[in-house]
C-alpha cells in the first residue's frame, strides 16, 4: 500500500497488527496497491530471519521474495485464496525414509548419476504424506537432469518456476500461492516460494556457487532452506556427491543428519580414478593413449581460452591489461583481459601483440581434435551443446560440468587440478572437489569400461586422494580446521563492511570474533572490515551494527562475501 511518510508517499507492506500504537500521529493509508497477500505469518517469520541473518532491511528481503508484480495477472488470478490453506492430513506411511523428518536437514549423497531417482523418491514420499515439495536447482539453462526428471515424473502436479518472461513468472508465483501445484522446481529465488503444506525442500548440487545470491540482499539458499525447515517444520535435503565444508562440519557435529549408501555400495559404484603427472600444455602421454581409444570423453580444464599472454611483443614488458592490470587471455582468436573483458592492450605501451603461453580449454580442444578418433566439441557453458554424449569428446571448464542426468563415458580427465586447487578463495577447494566428482561420475562404476584420469604433480594431495577414494568428508573436515585457524570457522556468519572511524574496534566490541581490516591510513577512503561472528553473538552484534549504521559509521554491509 502507499502511505505518507515524512512528507513523501512511500510503498509498504502490512506486517500485522501493531503492539503499541503511537498516540496522536496516525495518518491514513493513501492507496491500496495490491490485494494479493504476499506473505502469511509463517513466511514473514522466514523473511524476518533472513533480514536478521544477512543484516538486510526487511523491506528489501520482502521485495526480493517474490517476482516483480505484473498487475494484470492479479486480476486474472483473483485473490481469494490464502497462502497456506487448510493443512492436509499428514499420514506418514511406514517405509518413508527418515530424510522426510519434519524440521530436520539431511546431507544426502546419491550414488553417481542417481540424484534424480533419489529426489523423485523423496518427493513421492512427501506427496504420499499429504505434503508438497520444493526442488531447488542452481541453474536453469540447460534444464538440469534432476529438474527435468522431477517435472516429468510428476507431470500435472509439478511446475517449473524458472526462466520465462516477467508475466509468466508472476503468474506462476500466484498459482503456487493459491495451491495449484504440489511440486515446484525452481532456482535460487524459489527458496521463498509460497507453497503451503510444504513437506520437503530438496537442494540439488548443494556446493554450486549459483546457490549464493550475489546482489543485496545477499543470502545462501542452503541456509535459508535450513531455516525454513526449522521454522515451518519441513524436511530439508542437501544433495551432493561432495558436500560443502559447512555441511561436512555440521554432519560431524550432529547438527544435520547424513544419508548415504553403505561404504561397500559406494565403493562399488564409484569410478576408477588413476593419476599421472601433467606434461606441457596440461597434456600427458597417458591422456593421449586413453583419448585415442575413447569413443566418448570429457576433458575438464580450469582455464578458458587458448592461452595466457606472457610478454608484450612491442616493448617486452610482462603482459598486463592496460585498463585493470589483469591477465590477458587469448580466446577465440583475440586477446582479451581475463578480469575486465577489455580488448587486450599492453599496460606499458598499448601494444596488442603478445607472446602466448598456450594452454586452456580452446587449446586442449584443438589438440584433442588431432588425437581423438571421434568429434571434439568445446563447451561454451550454455545450452544443450555442453552435454557430454555417447560418441564424441567434450572439452570445457568447471562451469561446463552440469547436472546432465545419467551418462556413461569411456574417459573423464581432470587436466589441471593443481591449478584449480591453487585458485584464491575459501570455496575454491570444496567447489573443485564437487565438480571433479560430478564429472568423474560420468565414467560409471569401476566394474565398467570407463576411466577417470587426474593429471597432477601432487597425487597425495588430500583433495586428489578424496577423489581417488571417493570419500570427500575427511578432506573437507581438514578444510574446516584450516578455516577455523584462519578465524572463519564453518557456521560463523561472515560479513564485509565498509565504514569510517575505528570500525574494526567497534565491530570487535560488538561481538565479532575475527576482524580483518584494511589499514585506516586514509580517512576519506574509509575502512573495509571482514568479520566472523559466533552464532550466539549474532543478536547483540546485529543491534550494534544497526546503531553504527544509524550513526553513519557503517556505509555498506555484504553478507557471506565471496572470499
Ligand atoms: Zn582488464
Ligand atoms: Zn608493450
Amino acid at each position: 500500500m502507499s502511505v505518507p511518510f515524512h512528507g513523501r508517499t512511500v510503498s509498504g507492506w502490512v506486517l500485522g497488527p501493531a503492539q503499541d500504537v503511537p498516540g496522536g500521529r496516525l495518518l491514513r493509508v493513501r492507496k491500496l496497491r495490491s490485494r494479493v497477500r504476499f506473505f502469511d505469518p509463517d513466511m514473514l517469520g522466514l523473511l524476518r530471519w533472513a533480514s536478521e541473518r544477512y543484516l538486510a532491511p526487511l523491506a528489501s528481503v520482502i521485495e526480493r521474495s517474490h517476482p516483480p508484480r505484473v498487475a494484470g495477472e492479479e486480476e486474472v488470478a483473483g485473490t481469494e485464496s490464502p497462502i497456506s490453506g487448510a493443512r492436509m492430513p499428514v499420514t506418514r506411511r511406514p517405509g518413508v525414509t527418515s530424510i522426510l523428518e519434519a524440521g530436520r536437514t539431511t546431507w544426502l549423497r546419491p550414488l553417481p548419476g542417481e540424484e534424480a531417482e533419489a529426489c523423485i523418491g523423496a518427493v513421492r514420499g512427501s506427496l504420499d504424506a499429504g505434503r508438497r515439495a520444493l526442488v531447488l536447482v542452481p541453474e536453469a539453462d540447460p534444464v538440469p537432469g534432476t529438474a527435468a526428471a522431477v517435472l516429468e515424473a510428476f507431470d500435472g502436479r509439478a511446475v517449473s518456476f524458472f526462466g520465462g518472461d516477467a508475466r509468466t513468472r508472476y503468474r506462476t508465483w500466484l498459482e503456487i500461492r493459491k495451491g495449484c501445484h504440489d511440486v515446484v522446481v525452481a532456482t535460487r529465488p524459489g527458496v521463498f516460494a509460497p507453497l503451503g503444506d510444504l513437506g520437503l525442500i530438496w537442494i540439488s548440487r548443494e556446493v554450486h556457487p549459483a546457490h549464493r545470491e550475489d546482489r543485496a540482499p545477499y543470502y545462501h539458499v542452503r541456509e535459508v532452506a535450513m531455516a525454513r525447515a526449522r521454522l515451518h517444520g519441513v524436511a530439508c535435503v542437501l544433495a551432493s556427491l561432495s558436500p560443502s565444508v559447512e555441511t561436512a562440519a555440521a554432519v560431524v557435529s550432529g547438527a544435520i543428519a547424513a544419508s548415504r549408501p553403505a561404504r561397500a555400495v559406494e565403493r562399488g559404484a564409484a569410478p576408477l580414478v588413476e593419476t599421472t603427472p601433467p606434461e606441457a600444455e596440461d597434456r600427458s602421454t597417458r591422456l593421449a593413449a586413453l583419448l585415442k581409444k575413447a569413443r566418448s570423453a570429457a576433458l575438464v580444464v580450469s582455464r578458458r581460452g587458448y592461452g595466457v599472454a606472457r610478454v608484450c611483443r612491442s616493448c617486452g614488458d610482462p603482459a598486463k591489461c592496460a585498463r585493470c592490470r589483469g591477465p590477458i587471455v587469448a580466446e577465440r582468436g583475440a586477446a582479451t583481459c581475463g578480469v575486465c573483458r577489455a580488448t587486450g592492450a599492453c599496460a606499458n605501451c598499448g601494444g596488442g601483440s603478445f607472446g602466448i603461453e598456450r594452454g586452456g580449454a580452446e587449446r586442449v580442444a584443438q589438440w584433442a581434435g588431432h588425437v581423438a578418433t571421434v568429434p571434439v566439441r568445446l563447451a561454451t557453458g550454455e545450452g544443450d551443446a555442453a552435454r557430454p554424449s555417447e560418441t564424441g569428446v567434450l572439452v570445457g571448464t568447471a562451469a561446463s560440468v552440469k547436472d546432465v542426468g545419467h551418462v556413461r563415458l569411456d574417459l573423464v580427465a581432470i587436466l589441471d587440478p593443481d591449478r584449480a586447487l591453487a585458485r584464491p578463495g575459501i570455496h575454491a577447494a570444496e567447489q573443485s572437489l564437487a565438480t571433479w566428482m560430478e564429472a568423474a561420475a560420468w565414467a560409471g562404476p569401476r566394474s565398467g569400461p570407463g576411466r577417470v584420469l587426474v593429471q597432477t604433480r601432487k597425487p597425495g594431495h588430500p583433495a586428489v586422494q578424496a577423489l581417488v577414494r571417493w570419500d570427500p568428508v575427511g578432506y573437507l573436515l581438514g578444510e574446516a580446521t584450516h578455516r577455523a585457524e584462519a578465524g572463519f570457522p564453518p557456521g560463523h556468519p561472515v560479513y564485509r563492511m565498509a565504514g569510517r572511524g575505528d570500525l574494526a574496534g567497534e565491530l570487535r566490541s560488538a561481538g565479532a570474533r575475527t576482524v580483518l581490516s584494511t589499514s585506516a591510513e586514509s580517512a576519506e577512503r574509509g575502512t573495509l572490515c571482514l568479520v566472523a561472528v559466533p552464532p550466539d553473538n549474532l543478536d547483540s552484534f546485529r543491534r550494534e551494527v544497526l546503531r553504527l549504521v544509524g550513526e553513519g559509521a557503517i556505509d555498506r554491509v555484504e553478507a557471506e562475501p565471496q572470499l
